[in-house]
């Protein structure tokens, strides 16, 4: 007979981890099925505030708060001599004023085994590779680390699977992003920051002194290392060499403020790349499944909206699939898509403002008013869903206005 679980969530990333906790928190069975054994690399280390309310919710804040990570209390902008801060405390928006900047080896690994504590299954090393709808019940196939293949029945399938995308690709999804293909290539370092005035506990963003769409973060950790990117169209890196090796640190040493701050730095990680990552789905749900995080949407690194939407996308899904599963009536468009997709469009329009020079005019403007720069603050926090901040419901409209009153003074 074929085994049979409630809830089947594929990948256990924090999509997958905090919708299987909210789950199994409300008494449903959910099994996890994971390609990779943890700890493993993932991209996406600096957090936005507004994601430890879903971290809360999933019952895992105290393990999060003592596990040691760097403190994140706001962002800084660099571009030239100009600096631009925002701390998260003078957000709008009430709520968590602080976060963390994360090695997603150890954090992804935690957020698993407290899953695994509140009793979520977790199947490490096996990989979804068939999925069947047309069944009574969503049938998976899945593969063991060993090569053997078996199958699994659910109620329902939440596919967390990130890049892997699985779902999108096997019941043909996939939709181009609005995005044009970018590419990343980042590394972690030993930083050696030794400048007494460098704030560790704010990501810095800093635009290329002459190429104002090509940016670098630089993310610390609280062991002395972080975590070194760069992003921009593939054919600008290519007008610079084929060594991605190369090409990196050729672009560290144009960014002066970059290479004064790093110049202790020790290079002891291969660089990686990674390219066209923005990526979009025809639909978010369908007859028992339903997409979270990068398995769904993905925008663009800029504003380190990935976690945040990936854990805002299961809360939301963990609700309806509760009250689902419990036998009322649900509306996946009204209570998932709809909700997720108001605060995915703000940071859509943020994102478009910051490549256009928009945003980049608003951050760096030296008479900002402190009431809007308390609101452009919470977006940057990630309360990208509090329609009572007028840059959340009118984002588009509203940045474009504030860019040519910038421009104008
Ligand atoms: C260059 C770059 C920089 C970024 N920086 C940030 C940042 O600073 N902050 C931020 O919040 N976000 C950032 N992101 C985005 C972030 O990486 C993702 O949004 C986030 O990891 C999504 O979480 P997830 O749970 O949806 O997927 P993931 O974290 O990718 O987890 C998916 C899991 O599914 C598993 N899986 C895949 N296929 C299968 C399969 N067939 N069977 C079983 N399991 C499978 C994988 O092994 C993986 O563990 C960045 C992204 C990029 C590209």
């Amino acid at each position: 007979m074929t085994e049979s679980k409630t809830v089947v969530i594929i990948g256990a990333g924090p999509a997958g981890c905090v919708a299987a906790a909210i789950l199994q928190n409300k008494g449903h069975q959910v099994c996890i099925i994971e390609r990779e054994l943890f700890p493993r690399f993932s991209i996406g280390e600096s957090l936005l505030p507004q994601c430890m309310e879903f971290i809360e919710q999933a019952g895992m804040l105290q393990a999060v708060e003592q596990a040691g990570f760097q403190l994140k209390t706001g962002a800084a902008f660099l571009h030239q001599d100009r600096l631009s801060e925002f701390c998260f405390a003078d957000k709008f928006t009430q709520g968590f004023d602080s976060t963390y900047q994360v090695q997603r080896d150890r954090f992804d690994a935690l957020l698993a085994s407290e899953a695994e504590r509140m009793g979520v299954e977790i199947r490490w090393q096996q990989s979804v590779l068939e999925a069947d709808f047309s069944t009574a019940k969503p049938l998976l196939t899945i593969a063991t680390a060993e090569q053997k293949q078996y199958q699994l029945e659910a109620d329902f399938v939440l596919d967390a699977s990130g890049f892997g995308r699985v779902l999108p690709r096997l019941l043909k999804l996939e939709k181009a992003s609005d995005f044009p293909c970018r590419q990343s290539l980042f590394t972690h370092l030993q930083d050696g920051i030794d400048d007494v005035q460098y704030n560790r506990d704010k990501i810095r963003i800093i635009v290329h002194p002459e190429h104002r769409d090509v940016w670098y973060w630089l993310i610390p950790f609280s062991n002395g290392r972080c975590s070194l990117g760069v992003v921009a169209e593939p054919m600008f890196f290519q007008s610079i060499g084929d060594d991605i090796e190369q090409v990196f640190r050729e672009l560290v040493g144009q960014e002066p403020g970059l290479a004064k701050l790093l110049a202790n730095a020790r290079y002891d990680t291969s660089v990686n790349s990674i390219k066209g990552y923005s990526a979009d789905v025809t639909r978010l749900y369908g007859e028992g499944y339903a997409l979270l995080g990068n398995a769904g949407e993905f925008l663009d690194p800029v504003f380190s909206s990935g976690v945040t939407i990936a854990m805002k996308s299961a809360s939301l899904a963990a609700a309806v699939l509760d009250k689902q599963l419990s036998g009322q009536q649900v509306n996946w468009q009204q209570e998932f898509v709809e909700p997720l997709q108001k605060g995915v469009e703000t940071f859509r329009s943020f994102v478009t403002a910051w490549y256009a020079g928009d945003l980049q005019d608003v951050v760096f403007f030296d008479r900002q008013q402190s009431n809007i720069k308390a609101m452009i603050c919470s977006i940057l926090a990630g309360y990208v869903w509090d329609e009572n901040n007028p840059y959340v419901k009118n984002s588009k409209a509203r940045l474009k206005t504030l860019a040519e009153l910038c421009r104008e003074y």
